[in-house]
């Protein structure tokens, strides 16, 4: 037990070295490459249409020490060692395995067409590329339905909105999130692979494969390679308007973490945009948008320490579900009250349709 606990601890914290870690050298390196092309692309654009950093000079753009030196950022350093234990060493056993997810799949399938007899086509390269693209799609709808969901209900938002608390977005901000939603969303990611797996087994009567890349499946390491911690960070990239239907973008992500209204619940997507685009939540930007990011305009960021970030939301969530439970008699306190307040903006904001925001149809 303690030995899996330092693994699990040790792989995390070594994450330079993981390529399945988005911290991977190699992928750090692309976004640095890439960083460098944005820099020279807004530095010879005219002041008020580029990032105020860019006067700053390459080195002072990239590592802006108002953003790297930041409480937020350093927040986010100290929270992904004590979580590297905390969630990656610890709660992270507690998973359900693949395994019991596939049987029951496996065997609702059967139940439901009847056990198959034949193989409705045959194992070939070509089956391992669609099986490659299947698994990372069903990873990609998973973790949109779980983003989805951790926005909208209000107990899951208290644990989502650690996330959101960033005031500056680093490579590090990936990690500043709350093991409750890393394991809700850990769970449904792990759920919806394993139907695409049984599905696989069940039309082949054969095992998939997946075509990978360093041992991680391709598409989620070219995805990694073309910029992906760049959307954590304060460097705009921007894809085209068409590509940023398919592909979310790391300028995309970032007014996910806006805090003006017109942002809010907007491009949840891991991946690709099409399930923004599909269920009508897709922003897509025309052009270097300066924003804010955080929780709320109006209220002070409610997460002081990286105890309050792990402790606070089960104390909101815990009056959320009283409230729902008790009704009236379970209503805060009045300091809870305004804990409370703190949060609710960001899920109650009245909004623009999504058509009018992005052009969109
Ligand atoms: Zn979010
Ligand atoms: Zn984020």
């Amino acid at each position: 037990m303690w030995d899996s606990i330092k693994d699990s601890t040790l792989y995390q914290l070594m994450a330079p070295f993981v390529p399945g870690q988005s911290l991977f050298l190699f992928h750090l390196g692309s976004a640095l490459l890439i960083s460098i092309f944005v820099y020279f692309y807004f530095s010879h654009r005219e002041a008020r249409a580029r990032p105020d950093g860019v006067s700053k000079g390459m080195f002072g753009y990239l590592f802006d020490r108002d953003i790297w030196l930041h409480k937020s950022a350093r927040q986010d350093y100290l929270y992904f060692v004590v979580n590297s234990l905390v969630y990656s060493g610890i709660i992270a056993q507690f998973y359900i395995s693949g395994s019991v997810f596939y049987g029951f799949f496996d065997f609702g399938l059967s139940k439901l067409f009847g056990a198959p007899e034949t193989a409705l086509f045959e194992a070939s390269f070509s089956t391992v590329i669609i099986y490659t693209f299947v698994a990372a799609l069903a990873m990609d709808l998973a973790i949109y339905i779980t983003h989805y969901l951790q926005h909208k209900i209000a107990a899951l938002w208290h644990f989502h909105s650690v996330h959101h608390s960033a005031e500056v977005l680093t490579v590090m901000t990936v990690y500043r999130q709350h093991p409750v939603d890393l394991f809700l969303t850990g769970t449904v990611v792990v759920a919806l692979t394993q139907l695409g797996h049984a599905g696989y087994t069940y039309l082949t009567l054969s095992q998939p494969s997946v075509h990978g890349i360093m041992g991680v499946n391709s598409v989620i390491f070219v995805f990694f390679i073309l910029g992906y911690n760049l959307r954590h960070s304060h460097i705009w990239l921007s894809y085209p308007p068409w590509l940023s239907y398919i592909l979310i973008s790391p300028a995309q992500h970032q007014t996910h973490h806006s805090i003006e209204a017109k942002h809010f619940d907007r491009n949840f997507g891991f991946m690709f945009a099409f399930w923004d685009w599909m269920f009508g939540t897709l922003y897509v930007p025309r052009g270097y948008e300066k924003l804010e990011f955080g929780i709320s305009k109006e209220e002070p960021n409610p997460y002081g320490s990286v105890t309050e970030l792990y402790l606070t939301p089960f104390k909101r969530a815990w009056h959320e579900l009283a409230s729902l439970v008790i009704g009236s008699a379970a209503t805060p306190s009045s300091d809870k009250k305004s804990d409370q307040a703190n949060v609710a903006p960001k899920l109650h904001q009245p909004k623009e349709p999504v058509e009018k925001q992005s052009g969109l149809l």
